[in-house]
């Protein structure tokens, strides 16, 4: 009897645990964070296409500018303006790399609203990490530069940062 509740448990943890945050987790707290790469690859247009039309659905209008910035004049990538709804993303980019930003940018749209900034861009890209599925080592950079608050969210929001991709994905 007890063999078969542990079999049961072991086969419930193996199904359940978030095994995409866990494989890139000893990688994220060993790597120094360090300015993220660009690729130059445009072969993931029609991804990039199909979450762009999801962020549409959820009621915001994605642009690309060259050069977006927030604050005193910072330079970004992409910004999610959650007030107008907006999501503005690097015109120099390539297609992959929008895929990626707009991933990121997407899950902040779907964060709780209890994070902060900092657990915030944890959560945002765990999302892009499991929705992308590539840029493994962008992803690792990124939240490397957020080490615990990366750990305190796959413990406590797995589900939520879960869930949030499966939307993004219309699973
Ligand atoms: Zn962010």
């Amino acid at each position: 009897m007890k063999k078969i509740v542990l079999a049961l448990l072991l086969g419930f943890i193996l199904e359940h645990a978030p095994w995409r945050l866990v494989a890139i987790t000893p990688q994220v707290l060993f790597t120094h964070p360090g300015p993220l790469q660009t690729s130059q690859r445009d072969d993931r247009y029609w991804d990039a296409i199909t979450l762009e039309a999801r962020i549409v659905d959820l009621g915001y209008t994605v642009t690309y500018t060259k050069k977006p910035i927030i604050g005193w004049g910072i330079p970004v990538w992409g910004v999610t303006d959650k007030r107008e709804h907006t999501v503005v993303i690097d015109s120099d980019l390539h297609w992959n790399d929008r895929l990626y930003i707009l991933s990121h940018e997407a899950a902040h749209i779907l964060q709780p609203e209890w994070l902060d900034a900092s657990e915030g861009e944890a959560f945002a890209e765990s999302v892009a990490w499991i929705v992308t599925g590539d840029h493994y080592r962008e992803h690792v950079r990124y939240l490397s530069r957020a080490k615990l608050e990366f750990l305190l969210m796959s413990i406590t929001s797995w589900q939520q940062i879960y869930h949030a991709a499966a939307v993004l994905e219309d699973r």
